[in-house]
């Protein structure tokens, strides 16, 4: 590998704000063309990198590259990772630079032969175990935290790829969703507190296993059930095999699934998405009714909540912003300023529709406020007389620890300002947020096992203190971007 000169100092990739989809395919003839499919439907959960190593029962075969999935693979590169087990990983992260090497699925030859891991989550003792490891000789070849469940693996004298990738998860603190891949075996896991979503199904009597239920879908696969908190399935030539091997914990579900993070078309947690949604576009109509004309989505994380709050409210649902589907997340801005020109470019204003009109305008959250602002200024620019914006969620206050990519606190619009200072902000007429008590009203009450630090601050697991975050001081000058 031409591995560059150390040349960076600057923030490049801390690998601790990760929200990722994986995919697993077990005993299938086309397993890397399933975990494509796969990979495909969860584009949503990571776009940074894209990643699949498959087993043919003797070596392993991994092909990773940077962006989306239909860009990283050809048809000749699925055709080369063959046979009948395979694991898949999409990766987003927003933190400095964007570098093959924290992509994934990780791969690694030790002792006991070949080994791929793609993680969803994020763990929140991995400096401390890291630190640890590092001061035992091991090396890191990146910056992700799932590699030092690699490195325990390695470390550990079980007998077994479950015992040992159970002995080093029993190190590991915070949120993870998993699949591992050897010549022989498949391994799904997710952590004690289910945090994120895992799900099994079955195509033509091979197993797979995916984040999402889209990508059963995608994959031709039915639905069996989701993997359990705490609960390890070990796919292999003796079949399906389960283990509980970890203490219980008091499940804590990410709530953020639900609101923004996971597809419509998907079950998560064993409820609808979509449903979800809508319930809370319902809810948020009943708490925060005002007289408009229209009622008017941000596509497209927005739209099932709108149309809940439509049918509530009796006032008609209009697409009043369109996306544009095709651009991603870089693009070349234009010398002379064009007003609002970043979400422009991913959404227009409808004046046909919004004209002379009093707006209702819903999306699921706030985050830092200036996507809210450039929107209601739009839509007022396109001749609304009214703009009335109503988010399917409380504020967004705190940061998540466990997985979903959000900024710091300071950058967290909601963190430091009451929703009054957010309406003026964002110069809407009226702004109003979900209650925390009306997003638990469909979800059958606050005791019923969720994450929601989020919008409360409570966190479930204890975190370390983010400032201690590795930078990559490696690049291979051909693959950086
Ligand atoms: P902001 O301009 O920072 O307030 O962004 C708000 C928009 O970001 C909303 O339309 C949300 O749908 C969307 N959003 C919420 N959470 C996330 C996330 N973790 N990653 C990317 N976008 C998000």
């Amino acid at each position: 590998m031409n591995v560059s000169d150390v040349v960076r100092t600057s923030a490049a990739l801390d690998g601790f704000t990760e929200k990722c989809g994986v995919v697993g395919v077990y005993g299938h003839p086309e397993a890397a063309n399933l975990a494509y499919l796969g990979l495909c439907a969860l584009q949503h959960r990571g776009q940074e990198a894209a990643g699949i190593v498959s087993s043919d029962g003797h070596v392993l075969v991994s092909h990773r590259g940077m962006g989306l999935v239909a860009d990283v693979f050809r048809e000749d590169i699925v055709r080369r990772l063959r046979g009948d087990a395979a694991i898949g990983h999409n990766r987003y992260s927003t933190a400095g630079a964007s570098h093959l090497k924290n992509a994934q699925p990780l791969v690694v030859e030790y002792g006991r032969g070949g080994l791929a891991v793609a993680h969803n989550g994020n763990l929140v003792n991995a400096e401390e175990l890291r630190e640890r490891l590092e001061a035992r000789g091991s090396i890191f070849q990146s910056t992700v935290d799932s590699e030092v469940i690699i490195h325990l693996i390695a470390a550990s004298q079980g007998e077994t790829l479950e015992d040992r990738v159970v002995e080093a998860l029993r190190e590991v603190r915070g949120a993870y969703s998993l699949v591992f891949l050897s010549t022989d075996k498949l391994i799904g896991v997710r952590d004690p507190h289910g945090f994120r979503p895992l799900v099994l199904g079955r195509v033509k009597g091979a197993y797979v296993l995916a984040s999402e239920t889209c990508a059963l879908d995608l994959m031709d696969a039915t639905y069996e059930r989701e993997v359990e908190p705490g609960e390890v399935v070990v796919l292999s030539e003796a079949g399906l095999s389960s283990y509980k091997p970890f203490a219980p914990e008091a499940p804590t579900k990410c709530i953020f699934e639900y609101i923004y993070f996971a597809r419509p078309d998907s079950t998560v947690f064993g409820r609808s998405v979509y449903r979800t949604r809508k319930e809370l576009g319902h809810q948020l109509a009943r708490e925060s009714p005002v007289e408009a004309d229209i009622v008017v989505p941000v596509p497209d994380s927005g739209v099932p909540a709108a149309i809940g709050y439509a049918e509530e409210s009796g006032i008609p649902f209009e697409m009043g912003l369109i996306r544009n589907h095709y651009v991603g997340r870089t693009f070349i801005e234009p010398q002379d300023a064009i007003r609002h020109f970043g979400v422009k470019v991913k959404l227009n204003a409808q004046r046909e529709v919004l004209a002379g009109k009093r707006v209702i305008v819903v999306d699921d959250s706030i985050v830092r406020g200036t996507t809210s602002r450039k929107i209601v200024k739009m839509i007022r620019d396109a001749g609304a007389r009214e703009v009335h914006m109503r988010i399917s969620s409380p504020p967004t206050t705190s940061p998540c620890y466990y997985g979903i990519d959000t900024p710091n606190r300071s950058e967290l619009i909601a963190s430091s300002h009451d929703v009054e200072e957010i309406r003026r902000y964002i110069t809407a007429d009226t702004l109003a947020y979900l209650s925390e008590e009306g997003m638990y009203a469909f979800l059958g009450g606050k005791q019923s096992g969720f994450c929601d630090a989020c919008f409360t601050g409570r966190y479930p697991v204890p975190f370390e203190d983010h400032a201690k975050h590795r930078q990559l001081v490696l690049f291979d000058a051909a693959e950086e971007r």
